[in-house]
């Protein structure tokens, strides 16, 4: 999980309006942040560093910085390590000019795609999967970038939002089956795209649409234009993941709102999964809080802030490794002993992945003198997982796809287990069923033959 966003204006400076939209889109990902630009001279520019945003860039140097158009990235590594190589924005001055890429989700195909271009002579300087998509452009050193673009992308598979800086504009693409979000957003003449809309409200920026899943729009000083991948997919894949967890509440997505899709969530969750005779629901702050207030509504059950989250810590399903994600529990998740003890608790959380920050949670609670705890999940059981650029990479780490939900409960040390089933999260979210991607909780991934639509006859005839 990355956050993408790229600005341009006809008549100011841009630079420090993207370090500024990427603060909002901090959640998404902590381990590097970049931005890159074009400078008069025509070659493109960056800066990059480890860490959160106000580590890794200067915002003083991005307010100094002359450009019109730039791109922005937070990380997460989900393909390659944690590590200043594979920061975005990717960029290179190649035959046709300069280019900067910046990329959220996973390309499934990578491997395929570098070992062909190995074999073509492509030296790869990173571990990222983004850098096929600029190989790809290099090695057509004929054409104009943005065809050029065009075409790479009938190459990849998987899942791709993508911020791509050249000399014909800023160019935003969603990949076919639209996995990750991407918005447009306005004011005046100036456009921003982002990887969800909360990242516009701090601008000053009307929120306009989505980017389509298959569109490619290119923004220069001509205003914008809208292309179409040439590109029959079946149906769209949009990740039901962003609502239950990844996206900011204040965020919409395809029409939704991410507040309202939780706290619905949360209602359901009190309607089919009650916990009779407890006193107050708490949740795991802040990504169980939307739902746990949907709870709390549909229960009549008062809500109770007794989890205190220490702010200056990072999210810990964000964290690289176990060992740290454990250690950032303690440090981060804090009950109240006022609020819990001699009291029966309902504890809401938006997603049980691998129980280890749950099960710390429950016993320091536990060490509370609480008199029970019944753990409410806004979610289905993760059973299954992504490869579209979420770091679940096996099995063998998901809690729900080794154990049943007696022996969850029991290991966690939660007096009742309850999850949202995965009908009830998609009437939550309110989008058709077939419009959205459930993989990781059951098993359905695009097939082989939507997978294959990208590589059409008809996307050829196109572009030749
Ligand atoms: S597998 Fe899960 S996390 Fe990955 S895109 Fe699908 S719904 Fe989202």
């Amino acid at each position: 999980m990355c956050g993408v966003f790229g600005a341009f204006s006809s008549n100011h400076f841009v630079a420090e309006e993207v370090y500024l939209g990427l603060s909002a889109l901090q959640h998404r990902g902590q381990e590097s942040a970049g931005v890159a630009w074009i400078d008069s001279g025509g070659r493109v520019n960056a800066i990059k560093g480890m860490g959160l945003l106000h580590e890794a860039l200067s915002q003083g140097v991005l307010a100094e910085t002359p450009a019109k158009a730039a791109i922005g990235h937070v990380r997460y590594s989900t393909a390659g390590g944690s590590m200043i190589q594979n920061a975005q924005p990717i960029c290179a001055n190649y035959a046709q000019g300069p280019v900067a890429v910046v990329h959220n989700g996973n390309l499934t195909n990578f491997n395929d795609l570098r070992s062909t271009l190995e074999s073509r002579g492509a030296i790869f300087q990173s571990t990222s999967d983004t850098e096929a998509i600029l190989q790809l452009l290099a090695h057509q050193p004929r054409r104009r970038p943005f065809e050029a673009l065009l075409r790479a992308l009938a190459e990849v598979r998987g899942a791709y939002s993508l911020v791509v800086l050249i000399e014909e504009g800023l160019v935003a693409a969603r990949d076919p089956w639209g996995f990750r979000p991407l918005a447009l957003g306005r004011k005046g003449d100036d456009y921003y795209v982002a990887s969800e809309s909360c990242a516009f409200n701090l601008l000053g920026a009307s929120f306009v649409r989505d980017v389509e899943p298959g569109e490619v729009l290119l923004i220069n000083e001509s205003g914008m234009t809208s292309y179409r991948l040439p590109v029959k997919c079946e149906r769209k894949w949009v990740c039901s993941f962003e609502f239950v967890y990844f996206a900011r509440p204040d965020s919409v997505i395809e029409g939704r709102s991410v507040y309202r899709v939780r706290q619905e969530m949360g209602r359901k969750l009190a309607k089919n999964c009650p916990a009779a005779g407890a006193d107050f629901v708490a949740s795991f702050p802040d990504s169980g809080t939307t739902a746990a207030l949907g709870f709390a509504a549909e229960s009549g059950m008062p809500f109770e802030a007794a989890v205190v989250r220490n702010r200056y810590v990072g999210r810990t399903f964000i964290q690289p490794t176990q060992k740290v994600r454990e250690l950032g529990v303690r440090i981060k998740l804090s009950p109240s002993p006022e609020l819990f003890r001699g009291r029966n608790a309902v504890l809401v959380d938006d997603s049980l992945v691998r129980g280890t920050t749950a099960g710390l949670v429950v016993s320091m609670i536990r060490e509370c003198k609480a008199l029970s705890v019944h753990l409410r999940i806004s979610s289905p059981p993760v059973q299954y997982p992504c490869f579209y650029g979420i770091d679940t990479p096996s099995n063998g780490e998901l809690a729900a796809a080794k154990h049943s939900q007696a022996e969850i409960a029991r290991s966690i040390g939660a007096d009742s287990l309850c999850y949202l089933s995965k009908d009830e999260m998609v009437e939550a979210i309110g989008l058709p069923d077939n419009s959205l991607c459930t993989a990781c909780f059951d098993g359905k991934y695009v097939s082989a033959h939507d997978a294959e639509c990208s590589s059409s006859h008809a996307c050829r005839e196109i572009f030749d």
